[in-house]
């Protein structure tokens, strides 16, 4: 062949036999093992006598210039002298496991492909069964933690996702932020305060040492649970991302009451032009796109209380977006509250409420803003993460799915 190249295989210690392409395209390389001997399973010894060779076997390897590879391998096969019965071992190599069909170059391969996708996704990218993808997950991700390959905790996040859309269902998912990353610690059925205090008492005593924040939701449950298990020297955080959903969803209800009343009032033609409202109103004022802004200007002209809460949430946002310390932030905070009595905004009641009994623990968010902007990055995973792991039932493959996200590119590069 004039226009073939030749490049490594990425397998070490065998011989290259027959190579050929069958009537599929897919390339198919003969191999052998050059290394001689096994272990004797039973009494441990090497054993060199040989008996033979095992039946052919075809492992799928990466794909060479986008085809389908197979590595086709006879494994050798010994005897042992030493056993009564002379029991028979087949020889094991260190870059593909028993009854695995695949390289374990190649399963690494899918590993990464499964980074921010889907199994389903996969599977057919890579034209490999869903439970060959599934198997490959099982073989090489653990189904928990491992303590001993984590040195330092740093801020432990909680969250809760609910499996199904609007079904409740819901598991705790519980991470870990230092400076060696995000780190998945647990998928927890549920979220009660007893099933999540567990697992904090579960940490081994040397990493507790080195938890210095814990970030969640306002909610009680979570909260409480790392107030005793963590005690003072912890900071409980409760970030801007959870405020933020809170008092946004204030402003989506006034918008739902007041556009039933538009659709009612405006012609149709007009009613139309404010379309895209909600996404508009989701954003803040400076990032909104001249097209939204005409939106916005347009609902506001007929409805002057749904401009009114938009900059009341916009001005809140303008709070947390700075770097300002904590006792300023309560103090911009209180007057907030303040100010939504003069403006007589009932809507923000039930927010308020939640305000006032988390203030220290929202206002503790302007601690760790200060010095680092890591939670916010840990939120933003999570949020993709929610999205994509409804359906996902299991709590056992939830743990798995997110370590491959989170810490996949560290795991399975190169
Ligand atoms: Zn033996």
């Amino acid at each position: 062949m004039n226009n073939a190249v030749e490049i490594p295989l990425g397998i070490t210690g065998i011989s290259i036999g027959e190579v050929r392409e069958n009537e599929f395209g897919d390339i198919l390389i003969r191999i052998s093992v050059t290394a001689e001997g096994a272990v004797c399973p039973k009494c441990g010894k090497p054993v060199t006598k040989s008996y033979g060779h095992g039946r052919e076997i075809w492992l799928r390897h990466l794909p060479a210039f986008g085809r389908r590879t197979f590595v086709i391998i006879r494994p050798k096969r010994y005897q042992c002298p030493y056993c009564g019965g002379g029991p028979t071992v087949t020889q094991k190599v260190p870059w593909y496991r028993e009854r695995s069909q695949y390289t374990d170059i190649y399963e690494k391969h899918i590993l990464r492909a499964l980074i921010n996708s889907t199994i389903h996704d996969v599977s057919i990218k890579e034209d490999i069964g869903y439970d060959a993808v599934r198997g490959i997950i099982d073989r090489n991700i653990g189904k928990q933690v491992k303590w001993n390959e984590i040195r330092y905790i740093g801020t432990i996040g909680i969250d809760e996702i609910s499996l199904k859309k609007g079904h409740g269902d819901f598991v705790t998912v519980v991470t870990s932020l230092s400076e060696e990353g995000t780190k998945i610690l647990s998928v927890l059925s549920g979220r009660k305060k007893r099933t999540v205090g567990k697992f904090f008492k579960s940490i081994p005593k040397r990493l507790k040492k080195t938890v210095r924040s814990v970030c969640c939701d306002m909610y009680d449950g979570y909260i409480s649970a790392a107030k005793e298990v963590f005690g003072k020297n912890v900071i409980i955080t409760v970030d801007r991302f959870h405020v933020a959903k809170m008092y946004g969803k204030c402003l989506d209800n006034v918008r739902k009451r007041e556009m039933v009343r538009l659709k009612k009032e405006l012609p149709e033609k007009e009613y139309e032009k404010m379309k895209g409202v909600m996404h508009a109103l989701r954003k803040k004022d400076a990032d909104l796109t001249p097209e939204e802004r005409e939106i916005l200007k347009t609902v506001f002209g007929y409805s002057e209380i749904l401009k009114t809460v938009y900059e009341f949430c916009d001005d809140l946002t303008y709070i947390f977006d700075r770097k300002i310390s904590k006792e300023k932030a309560l103090r911009e905070i209180e007057s907030w509250k303040e100010m939504t009595e003069i403006y007589d905004l009932n809507c923000f009641e039930k927010f308020i409420k939640t305000l006032n009994k988390y203030e220290e623990e929202i206002a503790n968010y302007f601690i760790r803003r200060q010095t680092s902007g890591f939670v916010e990055g840990l939120n933003n995973k999570i949020k993709v993460i929610k999205r994509r792991c409804y359906g996902i039932l299991n709590v056992t493959s939830l743990f798995q799915r997110i370590h491959i996200d989170l810490e996949g590119y560290y795991s399975f590069a190169g």
